[in-house]
Formats: structure tokens, sequence, C-alpha cells
């Protein structure tokens, strides 16, 4: 009991949030709003990553891609007391490993973040229509999924680990099923963080104990779509918590 007040009354929060969304995708603040928001939140770093080009609805425009470069680059001269980088959530786009990216547009981003997300069809649109579907029916309406489906979407997430350098995997596990052990392994093995998200309930429980039989770090990301939810970690400490992980292995959590 003492413990479990011990435990309780501990203040969590986060050094840094490199997941955050604006209005050049489909997030409701400026960048400026998010850097405020970050100021005001203690962060020591805070990193602009709106969703990669290639969605079809919500993607941030290519031209938009060194408007936003600028922007930052502005806001780094006014915000001193705040790092402020430059991302992007880019998507797994097809089983080539790929993102919807270009090495150019890489350029201009301080670093990447990879997930998957329906409503990208790169470079094979009727494959990539047959494996949104499948997962959006099969695991997101009538939570089922076969052996080859598994197998399929766990291939498409590692290569893109292997053929990029993707600081963090987003949301692992969301919108599809796969084996988290093989993506951790794949994870620990390029030195990309596996993200305990506070605004998707992926990595769930069950998913950070299977990542953390292996070497693999983790980060939470807020993956705020409104200025008032940076540097939210409540959720994600949660299941840090119901899943036994050690505090020390999330890059960006302290412990008061
Ligand atoms: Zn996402
Ligand atoms: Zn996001």
């Amino acid at each position: 009991m003492k413990q479990e007040q011990d435990r309780d009354s501990k203040r969590y929060r986060l050094s840094y949030d490199i997941h955050t969304h604006t209005t050049f995708s489909h997030g409701k603040g400026s960048i400026e709003d998010n850097v405020i928001a970050g100021k005001s939140k203690g962060l020591k770093a805070i990193g602009i990553s709106d969703h990669g080009p290639g969605h079809l609805t919500y993607g941030v425009k290519r031209r938009n891609i060194s408007v936003m470069r600028k922007e930052v680059d502005r806001l780094k001269l006014l915000y001193t007391d705040i790092d402020i980088l430059l991302g992007v959530e880019a998507n797994i786009i097809n089983l080539s490993g790929k993102l919807d990216v270009t090495e150019e547009e890489i350029g201009q981003f301080d670093y990447l973040i990879a997930g998957y997300h329906y409503g990208v069809l790169g470079e094979k649109p009727m494959q990539s229509i047959g494996l949104h579907l499948q997962n959006y029916i099969l695991s997101g309406l009538l939570k089922m999924s076969t052996k080859r489906q598994k197998a399929l979407n766990t291939e498409l997430v590692v290569r893109a680990i292997y053929e990029n350098n993707i600081k963090i995997l987003s949301h692992p596990g969301d919108k599809g099923v796969f084996d988290i052990r093989e993506i951790a392994l794949a994870c620990a093995d390029r030195g990309t963080l596996m993200e305990i998200s506070t605004w998707h309930d992926w990595l769930t429980v069950e998913g950070i104990k299977e990542a953390a039989r292996t070497d693999v770090s983790f980060v939470i990301g807020s993956d705020a779509h409104t200025p008032d939810r940076i540097g939210d970690c409540q959720g994600a400490v949660s299941r840090i918590k119901a899943a036994g992980l050690d505090f020390e292995r999330v890059t960006n959590l302290i412990v008061e």
C-alpha cells in the first residue's frame, strides 16, 4: 500500500516531444503554437512532425516542406531556450521499404519518424489498396488476422527500418496485425526508437512487454494534434507501469 502511494506521488514529464502535428497536415495549431506549448510544458526540445506527403487526405503538401523549414529556422532565432526541430511522420508505402519522402526532402528534415497508415498508395497502388483493405476490414472491423497478413505487415515495417534512417517508429502495432518481436529486433539493431504513444493506444501493454524482451529503446510521443496535448505522457506512463517496463529504457521520460 505504501509502495503504491510512493509510486503515485511521483511526477512524470517529458524532456522532449518530437511527435507533434500542425495545420500543415491535420493538426489544429501552427508551428509557433506548438513551440509555445512546448515551452510552457518545460520541454528541452519540440519537434514538428506532420504527416508525410504521400497520404491522400492529410499529408503535408510537398511545396510546403521548404516553407516549414523556413518557419522553424525563423522560430529558432526567436525562442532560444527550447530546441526546435523539423521532422516528418513519413508513411511506409509498400513492400519495397520506401517512405513517401524523397532524398531531397529528407535533406530538409532534422529527423524521420515513420509509421504505417491507411490512405497511402505509393508505387504499387493495387497492392497497397489490397493491404490497407485487408488490414482495415480484418484487423480494424472484425478484429481478425491471418498469418500471411501478419507476415506481410511485419515485412513492410522491417524493410522500412533497414532501408531508411528512422529515428522513431510511430505507434507500432496500430492499423494492422504485426509481429512486434520481429519489429523490435529490427529497431534494436538499427537504433530506431519504438514509440509509446499518448494519442493512440499503441504500443499496447502487451506490445511493450513483447518489445522489452529485446534490447530496443523506447520514446513517448504525444502525437499531439492540438497544442494543449503537447508533452502529454499520462496514457503512455500508465501502460509502461502496467507492462513493468524500466523507466530508464524510455529515452525522454523524466521521473521526479
Ligand atoms: Zn501516425
Ligand atoms: Zn502522428
